[in-house]
């Protein structure tokens, strides 16, 4: 490769809002045959907002979105924000929290006015043995809706399930129909469960989906596919995503991502949005074939 035309595609990157980090990241994406994307705030806008309260027998709404709240306000978690903006949007008065923990990729958990109040997946619950079968077939409608069905448990009881939806971003359909025509292999990768994950999937035409992904395992799905012989570009935004970018081929980092998620990427998409990656390859092919 001449770095005469790397500069050049570089160059013109930067002015299509692709800053390009690595020369070699932009050598790669060309050669690239599958692209792994992170679910939340990629293809997703990752401003959540809850879209439903659902409480269990013996407990009211807002008491649960208090209490929720309460042990939200501690998180830094997307879906933690949304609990808290509902309950100010219900104008309700947050407690304070203790003892607050927050095991990654499972849920979050503290004490309000002594009571032990658990907030997160179905797994979690177990661990913490809350029973969730009252409202399991209410959660998976939920879901299938492709919104993430949150738990909240109050000293051992199941107190009600919140939904929490996430916005496709407008332009997502449309880019990810464009890179599977250009023959890309498109896997969404989320910690998000199952059907919330199909349900999103289906939406946006991609068929293959890896789900309950602990953040700790996503750079192995990033791995397996490299093994199998693949060219693998994997795109997200949040600082779980981190190991993944590194391992990829090619990382790409969405704009808005955080720093640690852009520092390990070869590609930053400063628009954030799917876009990028088609016009991303495409400087690639031009800056490539220039070249030969
Ligand atoms: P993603 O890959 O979509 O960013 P995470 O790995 O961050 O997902 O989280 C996986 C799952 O753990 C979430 O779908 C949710 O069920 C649960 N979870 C994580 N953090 C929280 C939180 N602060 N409050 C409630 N549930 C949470
Ligand atoms: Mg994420």
């Amino acid at each position: 490769a001449t770095p005469m035309s790397i500069m050049v595609g570089v160059g013109k990157g930067a002015g299509l809002g692709i800053l390009v980090r690595n020369a070699e990241a932009l050598e790669r994406l060309e050669k690239v045959d599958t692209l792994v994307i992170d679910k939340t705030g990629t293809l997703t806008e990752g401003k959540p907002s809850v879209t439903a309260v659902v409480a269990a027998e013996g407990f009211a709404e807002d008491e649960l979105l208090r209490l929720a709240a309460a042990v939200e306000r501690a998180s830094e978690h997307p879906l933690g924000a949304a609990v808290v903006a509902a309950a100010e949007a219900s104008s309700l008065s947050i407690p304070a929290v203790d003892d607050f923990d927050a095991p990654s990729g499972k849920g979050v958990s503290g004490k309000v006015g002594g009571r032990l109040v658990v907030i997160g997946n179905a797994d979690f619950m177990k661990a913490q043995g809350v029973e969730v079968a009252s409202l399991a077939a209410r959660a998976e409608e939920l879901r299938r809706d492709g919104a993430t069905a949150v738990h909240v448990g109050v000293d051992g009881k199941l107190a009600g399930v919140l939904a929490i939806a996430d916005p496709i971003k407008p332009t997502t359909a449309e880019a990810i129909q464009a890179l599977k025509a250009e023959g890309l292999r498109v896997v969404m990768l989320t910690g998000d469960n199952r059907t919330t994950a199909d349900a999103v999937a289906r939406r946006l035409g991609i068929d293959e989906v890896e789900a309950d992904v602990l953040p700790e395992a996503k750079h192995g799905v990033v791995e397996r596919l490299k093994r199998e012989g693949r060219v693998v570009a994997m795109a997200g935004d949040g600082v779980n995503d981190a190991p993944a970018l590194a391992a990829a081929d090619v990382g790409i980092a969405m704009g808005a991502g955080t720093d640690v998620a852009i520092e390990s990427a070869g590609v930053t998409l400063v628009h954030g949005d799917m876009n990028g990656i088609v016009r991303a390859r495409h400087l690639s092919q031009a800056t490539m074939s220039n070249i030969r």
